[in-house]
């Protein structure tokens, strides 16, 4: 429910008209406080200009008013308005998997659970569900831009093309067979099938995503860097999850997987390495040297007692750095308002310190540092002239967030999803008075339970 019925009025009238269009109209955004994230602080009574879908003008809000009368205005008198978040690590169709069977040990959980039903559901139909559904409830929670890593990532690219949301999808390659790849060979020859046609949507940015240090031969991961380079991709890949990683790695290979990664030539700024949260001195140099980005999804590693992630020691030594929530199966939601306040919290409990991972570094985090993760900080991640108008806007007007001393505070460390009332990305309006404008969550919901019923009576028979 928004503030006042200004808003309310023009969204009924122009909603049609978004929809119709392939170019998004202009409009005047003004809320209370503006979040640009670069430069980084708040700024009172500041107003934003959409133009063809991109950020156009910033500045004092009387300034625009009046230089710019003719356009659409959209009062946001008790808003915050923001960057959307950049999930910088999910696993979109995994959300169909939400909830199925928690609470066990790592292992009993995915060999007896998670791997079964995923050999028998995922396929397309069940991609483009379970994509659908995450994409239902990121874009509500204020998520413009999410960075995937799983089966038929043309499915997944292309569900997100059509419900408007920005995407860099990942192309797994892992030595093992599943249902959508024979092994990491097969899974190089489709990545190379499918990159031509992924190429067309302006929403769309593709990876290549080698799924972890132990899944993935020597070999197979030179293979995958060379594809990278030089079709300009991104690398996406686990490094570094648990202890048990570690030790595998030291056995088998004689030693930390970092080390062996470095020693393959993958490790440079265009490499995302996912959890890392298990980091020696000599894991930390190696980050440093390189470049690496990192991906930090402390929600996923406290469920799955993997360890906790010394972000702010990564964060001191420069590494950029983006917050996500890894797959709903593992955390289990995709909220990443969630996930930023408990990157910030969890830092300072690690650290025993109050002053680590503030709440701004906390919010650049999960908004620029993911777009800087995945390949889309020219586009997006901060609201600066010339980026797409991919933007938020967050009602403090709550007693939960009442009162404000500081609009970034209270985004970080008290304000609830609910409290996401518009969503733009690329200058669209996707999300207003906190509802979905271009589907029915209902229909998305009996249709994950239709599926949910399925999994559910054939779980346990490993
Ligand atoms: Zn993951």
């Amino acid at each position: 429910m928004l503030g006042f019925p200004g808003v309310l009025l023009w969204r009924a009238e122009l909603s049609s008209v978004f929809l119709r269009g392939t170019i998004p109209p202009p409009v005047l955004l003004l809320p209370r406080w503006l979040v640009p994230v670069r430069p980084r602080g708040s700024f009172e009574n500041h107003a934003l200009l959409v133009l063809g879908g991109r950020i156009a003008a910033l500045g004092p809000r009387e300034e625009l008013l009046a230089r710019h009368p003719e356009v659409e205005r959209i009062w946001l008198d008790t808003h915050v308005l923001l960057p959307g978040f950049v999930n910088s690590h999910t696993h979109a169709a995994m959300s169909l998997l939400r909830g199925l069977a928690d609470d066990q040990p790592l292992m009993a959980w995915l060999q007896q659970h998670i791997w079964p039903a995923e050999s028998r559901f995922v396929h397309p139909d069940f991609v483009r569900m379970g994509t659908r559904l995450a994409i239902a409830e990121m874009l509500a929670g204020g998520t413009t831009c999410f960075n995937d890593m799983y089966f038929f990532p043309s499915e997944t690219a292309q569900v997100a093309a059509e419900m408007g949301m920005r995407v860099s999808v990942g192309h797994v390659v892992i030595d093992f067979p599943n249902t959508y790849t024979k092994s990491a060979e097969d899974a190089l020859r489709k990545a190379q099938a499918h990159l031509a046609g992924l190429r067309g949507s302006p929403l769309v940015k593709q990876g290549m995503a080698p799924h972890a240090p132990y899944t993935v031969s020597d070999g197979a991961l030179q293979e995958t860097a060379a594809l990278a380079r030089q079709e300009g991709l991104f690398m996406h890949m686990h490094v570094h999850e648990t202890s048990q990683e570690i030790a595998g790695a030291l056995e088998r290979d004689g030693c930390r997987p970092l080390q062996r990664l470095a020693r393959l030539g993958l490790l440079d700024s265009r490499f995302l390495a996912v959890h890392m949260t298990h980091l020696d001195a000599s894991d930390l140099a190696i980050c440093a040297e390189t470049g690496i980005r990192v991906a930090h999804c402390p929600e996923s590693n406290l469920k799955l007692g993997s360890g906790i992630s010394p972000v702010s020691s990564l964060h001191r030594q420069g590494q950029k750095i983006g917050i996500g929530t890894d797959g709903a199966a593992s955390n289990n939601d995709l909220d990443m308002l969630g996930e930023l306040r408990t990157a910030a919290l969890l830092a300072k409990g690690r650290d025993q310190d109050p002053t680590a991972l503030p709440a701004v570094d906390a919010l650049e985090m999960a908004t620029l540092g993911g777009a800087m993760a995945c390949g889309w900080e020219a586009e997006t991640g901060s609201l600066e002239t010339g980026k797409a108008a991919d933007c938020i806007a967050i009602d403090l007007d709550r007693p939960a967030t009442s009162p404000v001393y500081d609009p970034v505070s209270q985004v970080v460390y008290c304000a609830g999803r609910d409290q996401v009332s518009h969503v733009w990305v690329a200058g669209r309006l996707r999300v207003s008075g906190g509802r979905a404008l271009d589907w029915e969550d209902r229909e998305i919901v009996v249709q994950a339970r239709e599926w949910a019923r399925r999994i559910a009576e054939r779980d346990g028979e490993g």
